[in-house]
């Protein structure tokens, strides 16, 4: 058995930007202020981002003593989910020296060929994480901030606040994790699918905040997507569905919803997976995390505290180790209604910018 070797090294984290999410993001709500509020959030996401990728990087490295081959084992553990397996490091993702998570290609000299977040080919110098039992996704990024809230909230800062949350919790329970996004700058779904399978997770969050509700509901309007052939990902979507409604069920305010809120599915005419970030993570169990409707003032509201995004964070986690850990089989189960209005673009990598590697 080969002991894989990987380089520690301090991430400098980029105060920059996001990424793009899901690739049908719900329609941009007008915003009336914004700024203040949004920095409000986007600052303590950086500074959380530092200090947690840095420990994921640690947590790979440290785990490399004992890594093992075998695949994991089915539910019902306990023990910390499948060590990253150590191979040649060539292949996995690359942890670039600002911080940012690509795939990689092949190694090229001295440094290595990666896909950059706007789908192009770079050679950059950095790190090799070879696994990582869970990988996150803060939706949208940079130019393509999601869903905006009527306080200013923008879904990419909030996406990403609450995935480092969620990060954090998943660590301190000894599990290994990396995101698609560390940053505010835009990374196409095809690039963020990639990274998730590079990678080789055992799950696969995509983390949104949604718009556009049919009305009004008593407690929260989550909805998580899964993959339609995959058992997997459908039992991932309800526990984080059973997670995320019973944290935000706490707080009592004018909660809105689609009807059809819950765990469920959205097919395409071939009868394949309509949202883009779904459909080419095939093969990891994926899910697509709508936690709650930011265009709603009262939970704009709430989602703008840094209490709230933790516990959304937190909650997220929950569901997320419940899966690697249970058996359990998630609750909320729902039977869509047809959807005819395409999900909100974004997501490609026209016009795409790439921050510096
Ligand atoms: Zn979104």
């Amino acid at each position: 058995m080969r002991i894989a070797v990987v380089a520690l090294f301090v991430i400098s984290v980029i105060a920059a930007g996001l990424v793009d999410g899901r690739g049908d993001g719900p329609a941009v709500v007008p915003a009336a202020a914004g700024a203040a509020t949004r920095s409000a959030v986007t600052a303590p996401a950086v500074a959380s981002t530092t200090s947690t990728t840095s420990t994921t990087v640690a947590a790979v490295a440290a785990r490399s003593t004992v890594v093992t081959t075998s695949p994991p084992a089915p539910s019902t553990t306990t023990a910390p989910n499948p060590l990253p397996s150590a191979g040649t490091a060539s292949s996995g993702a690359v942890v670039t020296q600002r911080g940012l998570v690509l795939p990689l290609l092949r190694r090229e000299g001295d440094g290595f060929l990666v896909e950059t977040p706007c789908s192009r080919t770079a050679v950059v110098q950095g790190s090799v994480v070879p696994r990582a039992t869970v990988v996150l996704d803060p939706g949208h990024g940079g130019t393509e901030p999601g869903a905006v809230g009527p306080n200013g909230l923008s879904e990419k800062g909030l996406n990403l606040a609450v995935v480092n949350h969620a990060r954090a919790a998943l660590e301190r329970a000894g599990v290994t994790t990396m995101s698609t996004r560390t940053g505010d700058h835009r990374v196409t779904l095809a690039t963020r699918a990639k990274v998730a399978k590079a990678l080789k997770p055992r799950a696969f969050v995509s983390v949104h905040h949604n718009a556009e509700p049919d009305g009004p509901r008593v407690g929260p309007g989550t909805e998580t997507y899964y993959q339609i052939a995959s058992a997997d990902s459908k039992r991932l979507s309800g526990l984080i569905y059973e997670e995320v409604v019973q944290a935000l069920s706490a707080y009592t305010i004018p909660w809105v919803a689609d009807t059809d809120a819950g765990a469920k599915y959205r097919t395409n005419r071939a009868g394949g997976d309509y949202y883009g970030i779904l459909r080419l993570s095939q093969g990891v169990p994926a899910v697509l995390a709508e936690l709650a409707f930011v265009s709603n003032p009262p939970e704009a509201e709430l989602l703008v505290r840094p209490d709230v995004q933790k516990v959304e964070g937190e909650a997220v986690a929950r569901g997320v180790l419940r899966f690697l850990n249970t058996s359990d089989p998630g609750s909320g189960y729902t039977e869509p209604y047809p959807r005819s209005s395409p999900a909100g673009g974004g997501g490609g990598s026209s016009g795409c910018v790439d921050p510096p590697l």
